[in-house]
């Protein structure tokens, strides 16, 4: 999660997604985003009348009913999301326990098909998508892009985690940094690295994810930079912070 826009997280979900399942994980991705970039990248429709999140943060429907496996590996679930979510916080205005949703339709969901990793990708802000991504989450992680006014909106969303898990969700805690979009020829990445690093020497992951076209490409063939490109750099620098969470445990 991070409520600033274009950080990385959705290329941040789907490649640690796609490296954890190429080494034999279970891994699901929900994509909890009206612009369904998760469900992209990970080969999975996502056009209005398929089922999807949105369904199932109605009611309407199961996460079983609703998952597809991505085209990449078999052990790679997503429950895609369409364009109909962006009218889920006006629609769940009148529902009961509204921030609960994702939580308890999870929680049925891993009972009969145990996961060992699920990512939920969140949106661009902190409403009712990201909190309800926020209550059914154990860890959050934040994807920071080294660029300029980075640390802008963490300081708040920090505050937000807080006021969740004293109200909703005592278990959360931000596990993990994960600096992106590094440009080595930069004094500003380098210093935007460090700064963050310093702030949070404990969350910081060691692997830092390079700027990278063949990164920005990979979406467009509705494939992960790993699918896509498995050497180069950031498919690379994704694999090695895959390996460090999962050495982290939980
Ligand atoms: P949003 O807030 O809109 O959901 P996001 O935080 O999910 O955005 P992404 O969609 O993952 O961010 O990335 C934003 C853009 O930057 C995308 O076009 C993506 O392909 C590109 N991008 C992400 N990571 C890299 C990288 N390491 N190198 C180059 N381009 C990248
Ligand atoms: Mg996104």
């Amino acid at each position: 999660s991070n409520q600033k826009g274009g950080v990385g997280k959705t290329t941040t979900a789907v490649n640690l997604a796609a490296a954890l399942a190429l080494k034999g994980m279970r891994v699901l991705v929900i994509d909890l985003d009206p612009q369904g970039n998760a469900s992209t990248a990970l080969g999975v429709p996502h056009q209005t009348g398929t089922l999807s999140s949105y369904e199932v943060m109605m009611g309407e429907a199961s996460i079983a009913e609703a998952v597809r496996p991505s085209t990449e590996h078999p052990n790679l679930l997503c429950l895609p999301a369409t364009i109909d979510l962006a009218g889920a916080e006006i629609d769940l205005v009148n529902a009961e326990n509204p921030r609960r949703i994702l939580a308890e339709a999870l929680s049925r969901y891993l009972i009969q098909n145990p996961q060992d990793y699920v990512f939920i990708d969140s949106p661009p802000s902190l409403g009712l998508l990201t909190v309800n991504a926020l209550v059914a989450a154990t860890e959050v992680m934040v994807p920071i892009q080294c660029e300029y006014y980075a640390l802008e909106g963490v300081t708040q969303l920090i505050s937000n985690i807080e006021r969740i898990k004293q109200a909703l969700n005592p278990s959360l805690v931000i596990s993990s940094i994960l600096l992106t979009m590094y440009d080595s020829r930069t004094k500003l990445s380098s210093d935007v690295a460090a700064e963050v690093k310093n702030s949070f020497p404990n969350q910081t992951l060691k692997a830092v994810i390079p700027r990278s076209v063949r990164i920005s490409e990979a979406p467009s063939f509705g494939q992960t930079a790993i699918k896509y490109d498995a050497k180069n750099a950031g498919s690379l620098a994704y694999q090695e912070a895959a390996i460090e969470l999962a050495q982290r445990g939980v």
